[in-house]
């Protein structure tokens, strides 16, 4: 049975919404193949020794990593020392030589799992803040994942030319114009996306899942198309749909947007209908009414209360 993906009254902010559902989806669709390819990552560096900790490759101070300070130990060695090893300093430069901008994020990995752990390895193609803890390809979020394919130079050889130019950094470069749509979506003031930027989100995010060198053979990336195929013209079915707005719910809490007070409105009728449907209740269609019913009211508290707080700085301006 297929519902209705219009949640919120407003059709941008139903946009966002769809956009947002879309890049996780497509995260989705990416991850069997990121993991795939951190596999041959991981035999094109070659095997650690597997004692070795990331402190023990880099001496101190090393600038980007560490600083070295008067009288107390360095935050990021504490008590181990740099020393020598062949092995993991091979495997270590290999690691370098495939990051494009010969950056690797040191302190996101554990190279004493280097030789059992591919995702320890694609850590260090992630920006250097906030992914420390990520334990999982799958655990990412849609900016690691489309981080790691444009920073490690071996996906260079799996996904096709086009994608690659002109070459990142250049903001023209197909998979940078991806990772922007992540960012433009993940950090809206509004949350408001126009129709036609999320044609162009749709599109952009369809091309990549469909690239002709390995995407278009994968049958994750072959699913989530089709989903966002479906999401972008309403074909979702009612299970989908409040398994939507559970997530809605997780994508509200962490955003942080919502005033306090909306956030907790949102989460109490959320968790509802998660035990709802967990519990089998038939009756989901109406639980997922109310709760869309408290997002908009939230949405319209919140915006009352950006409101206020624009004429209250409009005032202290004055
Ligand atoms: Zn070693
Ligand atoms: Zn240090």
């Amino acid at each position: 049975m297929a519902a209705n993906t219009n949640i919120f009254t407003e059709k941008q902010t139903n946009n966002w919404f769809k956009a947002y559902i879309a890049l996780n989806w497509t995260k989705e669709g990416l991850t069997d193949f990121v993991v795939t390819e951190l596999i041959n990552v991981q035999k094109t560096v070659g095997s650690s020794c597997g004692q070795c900790f990331i402190q023990n490759l880099i001496p101190c101070p090393t600038q980007d990593v560490c600083k070295k300070r008067k009288r107390t130990n360095c935050s990021f060695h504490n008590s181990l020392q740099y020393k020598s090893c062949q092995t993991c300093t091979k495997v270590k430069q290999n690691i370098t030589s495939l990051h494009r901008f010969n950056k690797p994020s040191w302190a996101n990995t554990k190279a004493e799992r280097w030789a059992i752990d591919p995702w320890e390895i694609g850590k260090c193609y992630l920006p250097r803040d906030g992914y420390s803890s990520v334990s999982s390809v799958q655990a990412s979020d849609f900016n690691g994942v489309i981080s790691i394919m444009l920073n490690c130079t071996h996906f260079q050889t799996c996904v096709s030319t086009a994608c690659l130019s002109p070459p990142p950094p250049d903001k023209q470069c197909p998979l940078e114009k991806v990772r922007q749509i992540g960012r433009d979506v993940r950090h809206t003031a509004n949350c408001k996306v126009t129709d036609a930027d999320l044609q162009y989100f749709f599109l952009t995010l369809s091309t990549l899942l469909s690239d002709s060198v390995c995407l278009v053979h994968d049958p994750s990336a072959t699913k989530a198309r089709r989903k966002l195929s479906d999401l972008q013209n309403d074909r979702i079915s009612l299970d989908d749909l409040g398994k939507l707005v559970i997530e809605a719910n997780q994508i509200l809490t962490q955003a942080k947007r919502f005033s306090e007070e909306a956030e907790r409105t949102l989460k109490e009728g959320l968790d509802a209908l998660e035990d709802k449907i967990q519990a089998g209740e038939q009756s989901i269609e109406n639980k997922t009414q109310e709760s869309i019913n408290r997002i908009k009211q939230a949405a319209n508290e919140k915006e009352l209360d950006e409101y206020d707080r624009g004429i209250a700085g409009e005032r202290l301006r004055a």
